[in-house]
């Protein structure tokens, strides 16, 4: 540029006054978005954008005009132009994670990583060397560049397609800051001299509208983290607004759910009981005989051992009948099995109906045999209940024709009574009656025998 002096610093001061208002733009840009992270840790976008537009306004000092230095006039140009360098070194990851975070179904993480890794190595080499050498490898960063903004390209138009909200804003800034960017390249270039194209030349009238494209580009990208923002406080809001609603009918809720816990724990109870009674039904069926509603021979060895040891305790006498059914084999070959069936049913009716005491227990104990515990009955009235229950069962006029001692069923009865000690069991009561039993088969059948205990 060639000009008199005063014209010369009008252009100067007009260029510092822009850059001091890029500069003042995008620190106040940069600073609100670090707050709002700073406020809300995990609005990651927040902080990368943030130091993004930090890194860039600090450029603006650095470039053009270089308004820094004349702040600084002793700063170190070593580290000035360090500074500038890293600025635009650290520029494009923060850009792309800034992007990452935005857009998370775009951008591939492992080549964001990349990118990253990659600005963090240069950034480094910025740092330890001299600019003679850092300055070197410049070329090398700005291809790297060229194939990061291909990258966000393409993810751009990924985006775009998925119908994303905000890309368009987005896309919008960065084709400004692109368009600009390439009017200050062209215009550095060496068709911008006298001899180049006249159409480059009116359209590319200045070289430093690149600034202004990062402006919009700023904007562009605050106005769609304003966006989300607005859109996270809504739905909180709405979210608010149910939750409140949802307190009011909480008690409602709570009132009702116990309600219905109630209901349900009765139920429970309720089968509960029924699955006891069921149980202790089932407990019942085992005990008991099925033909004759008797209990049977296992009710019976556990009632005589408890009834054994009471009467052991107290010193009382205990009793034992055993009845068989005389001829029953030839009773049942006659008249057949149902018939058999039915005078084992009347026979069992019969002794029940004679031992009904609170501590009487009788007993089918197999086929067409019965016991029946007496406790606290001695020898004398066990004979004479004995004695009747045979009479009865004779009265019950059951014929049975090819019985050897009788027309009628009858039944033979043992009879055994003690007072137990320590010395003898249960067991020996029932070889007792047993051997009774026996006595009074082989005397004839149709009788009541009584056995003494061996002392
Ligand atoms: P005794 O006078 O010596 O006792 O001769 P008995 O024929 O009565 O004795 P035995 O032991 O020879 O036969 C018993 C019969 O009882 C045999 C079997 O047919 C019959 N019996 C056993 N249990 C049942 C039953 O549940 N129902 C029927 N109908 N008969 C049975
Ligand atoms: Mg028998
Ligand atoms: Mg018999």
């Amino acid at each position: 540029m060639i000009g008199n002096e005063q014209q010369i610093m009008a252009m100067r001061d007009k260029n510092i006054a822009y850059e001091l208002f890029l500069f003042g733009s995008l620190t106040i840009i940069g600073a609100y978005h670090l707050a709002l992270f700073f406020f809300r840790k995990k609005n990651r976008s927040s902080l990368f954008f943030g130091l993004f537009c930090l890194l860039i306004g600090l450029r603006t000092l650095l470039v053009g005009e270089r308004f820094f230095i004349y702040l600084f006039p002793n700063f170190s140009w070593e580290l000035a132009h360090k500074i500038q360098t890293l600025t635009f070194y650290l520029g494009v990851p923060l850009i792309i994670c800034y992007f990452k975070s935005v857009f998370q179904n775009g951008f591939h993480s492992k080549i964001v990583r990349f990118i990253s890794i990659v600005g963090i190595i240069f950034s480094t080499i910025v740092v330890l060397t001299p600019a003679k050498i850092f300055t070197v490898f410049n070329p090398a960063f700005q291809v790297f560049t060229f194939c990061v903004i291909i990258f966000i390209l393409l993810n751009f138009i990924k985006i775009f397609r998925q119908k994303e909200k905000g890309i368009n804003i987005i896309i919008v800034g960065a084709l400004a800051l692109i368009v600009t960017s390439l009017n200050d390249i062209i215009f550095l270039s060496i068709w911008m001299n006298d001899h180049g194209n006249s159409f480059i030349r009116t359209v590319c009238r200045t070289g430093n509208l690149s600034s202004v494209g990062q402006l919009i580009f700023v904007f562009a990208n605050s106005l769609v983290l304003a966006q989300k923002y607005s859109e996270v406080l809504e739905n909180e809001e709405v979210m608010t607004a149910k939750l409140k609603e949802m307190n009011s009918h909480l008690d409602e809720l709570v009132i009702k759910r116990t309600e219905a816990l109630q209901k349900s724990r009765e139920k429970i109870e309720h089968q509960k009981l029924e699955l006891e009674k069921a149980n202790s039904a089932l407990r019942m069926l085992t005990l008991k005989d099925p033909l004759t509603d008797l209990w049977n021979r296992r009710h019976y060895d556990k009632v005589i051992l408890i009834e054994w040891n009471r009467c052991l305790r107290y010193e009382r006498s205990i009793s034992l009948l055993m009845v068989d059914i005389d001829n029953f084999k030839a009773f049942n070959d006659y008249y057949g099995h149902s018939a058999g069936d039915e005078c084992l049913i009347q026979v069992a009716h019969t002794i029940k109906s004679y031992f009904n005491r609170a501590g009487d227990l009788p007993a089918r104990y197999g086929g067409e045999e019965f016991v029946v515990i007496m406790p606290d009955l001695g020898k004398d009235d066990a004979i004479n209940m004995a004695l009747q229950l045979r009479q009865a069962v004779e009265d019950l006029k059951i014929p049975n024709k090819y019985s050897a001692v009788c027309p009628y069923v009858t039944v033979s009865i043992g009879v055994a009574s003690i007072i137990p000690d320590m010395n003898r069991s249960p067991k020996d009561l029932f070889l007792a009656v047993d051997k009774a039993l026996y006595k009074a088969k082989a005397s004839g059948k149709n009788q009541v025998q009584f056995v003494e205990f061996k002392t």
